[in-house]
């Protein structure tokens, strides 16, 4: 069954037969549609069919272009866009796009009278798209337009209303109950955390940290479903260094590579090149790890250790990568080290690992969960990148605590707990957005500045009215 929402990348020859809502044809240009050149035999085979001169044989393959031409516009069931663009400051637009002429007054397409070659860009769809619909799912767009445009005369939106509503609707675009701008936010009687506790993870609240309301679309909405590659390939190296630290398998570079390539999927990459990127990252870490860290992971204690703790009246949970314990200078323990491993290939400075959350949390949490605790105490935290020599071992960040760090962590954590408990979900002005995937529905940003915009629907007409007004 085809899909609908995906779009179709065909060559004109390949779409006929077939036809689209929206067609966008690229590359009108003089030279590419029609073709001019040809590739040419050694003999003009061309001369067998019938007496043609060069003249006539040049006239039927610019008629066969035109048909070209004709076909691949004429599938397009609501609208059509053209685009061409010089190359190099050289390339005109096709000659054919002079037959056409702009769907609006306002000029915009190719102007009549345009002659080929003046007007490089011949997007016909950058006409104003409420000035001549094509078809019932654009009347039904521009019409939605004028009837949220705060700016028009209230007469105006309601007619459009009025219009929309009388629309058959037998698609989204004319369906209002499908219409995210005519909803308000809802009302949940059931709070997010059930008498104010919050149980939450190390990660989240470092995300509610930097935005409350990345924390809620991720988080709460649940709507960060992603799982990288980076990911997967960062919890493949935790597990080979692991066997390798438990002696599960030998230490030797050919088991390691080995328990690498067994475990190494391609599927997991965007493509080969970058698969091939991280094969080779995943070699070089291996080689580390047999040359220097190896030894140093000889003090671990633990792996994969879970913990939860008790910070004010909320629960935190999460898992430390690995636990070692810290020699003194006596040779007795001296307390543990708490490690996790990061893929980055640039590692965090000192300040950044001295202000981590999560190594902070990680700290609170190996005094508080008695599994942890019955380890030793925590001298200090570290960020661990294989990726990055230092030392001929795997580069470290580290948070070293101060006498009362436990008081300081918790004085940061409460009030984040409590918020997110409370349900303060505004954006922060100043997070870092760069990663961020919900920058379409962020007010922050101007694609979704509209998104919690209120909603004010024309006068004297609600649902209960529109509901109405399409059933008689
Ligand atoms: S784009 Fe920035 S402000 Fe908006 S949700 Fe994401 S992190 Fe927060």
């Amino acid at each position: 069954m085809a899909r609908t929402d995906a779009v179709a990348l065909l060559s004109v020859n390949a779409a006929k037969g077939r036809e689209f809502d929206i067609v966008v044809i690229a590359g009108c240009v003089e030279g590419a549609l029609p073709r001019t050149a040809w590739p040419q035999g050694l003999f003009e085979a061309w001369r067998l069919d019938g007496d043609r001169d060069p003249v006539s044989h040049a006239r039927a393959i610019i008629d066969a272009e035109r048909r070209r031409f004709v076909l691949a516009a004429s599938r397009a069931r609501d609208r059509v866009s053209f685009t061409s663009a010089k190359i190099d400051g050289r390339g005109e637009p096709s000659r054919y796009l002079a037959a056409f002429r702009p769907a609006s007054a306002t000029g915009a397409g190719i102007a009549p009278g345009t002659a080929p070659g003046t007007d490089t860009s011949a997007d016909l769809g950058r006409a104003d798209p409420d000035a001549a619909p094509l078809g019932p799912l654009e009347a039904a767009g521009a019409l939605r337009r004028v009837a949220t445009d705060q700016a028009r005369p209230a007469a105006e939106r309601l007619a459009a209303v009025a219009t929309l509503a009388a629309m058959p609707a037998t698609t989204a675009a004319t369906n209002p109950a499908t219409w995210w701008w005519r909803r308000d936010w809802t009302e949940d009687p059931d709070p997010i955390a059930t008498d104010r506790r919050l149980r939450t993870s190390y990660s989240r609240i470092g995300t509610y940290e930097d935005c409350h309301l990345r924390y809620f679309y991720s988080s709460v909405a649940g709507l960060d479903d992603r799982t990288s590659y980076q990911m997967a390939f960062g919890k493949l190296m935790h597990t080979v260094f692991e066997l390798a630290a438990k002696g599960e398998i030998a230490e030797d570079p050919t088991t390691l590579k080995a328990a690498y390539r067994a475990r190494f999927d391609l599927a997991w990459f965007p493509s080969r090149v970058v698969a091939q990127q991280y094969w080779r990252d995943g070699m070089a870490m291996l080689a580390l790890w047999h040359d220097g860290e190896a030894e140093l992971a000889k003090r671990a204690l633990a792996f994969e250790v879970p913990f939860e703790m008790e910070v004010g009246d909320h629960v935190i949970r999460g898992r430390i990568d690995r636990v070692d314990r810290v020699p003194g200078g006596d040779g007795e323990d001296h307390g543990i080290a708490l490690l996790d491993y990061k893929t980055a290939r640039i590692p965090a400075s000192d300040e950044d690992a001295r202000r981590s959350l999560q190594l902070a949390i990680y700290y609170l949490a190996a005094l508080r969960d008695p599994e942890l605790a019955a380890l030793g105490i925590p001298v200090e935290m570290q960020l661990v990148y294989p990726a990055r020599a230092a030392q001929g071992r795997f580069a470290r960040a580290r948070q070293r605590p101060g006498g009362d760090h436990a008081a300081e962590v918790e004085r940061r954590l409460l009030p984040l707990l409590d918020g997110a408990a409370a349900e303060q979900f505004d954006p922060n002005p100043h997070a870092d957005c760069h990663f961020c995937a919900f920058k379409p529905i962020c007010p922050m940003w101007p694609q979704g500045e509209d998104f919690l915009a209120p909603v004010i629907p024309p006068a004297g007409l609600d649902q209960a009215g529109l509901d109405a007004e399409r059933a008689e």
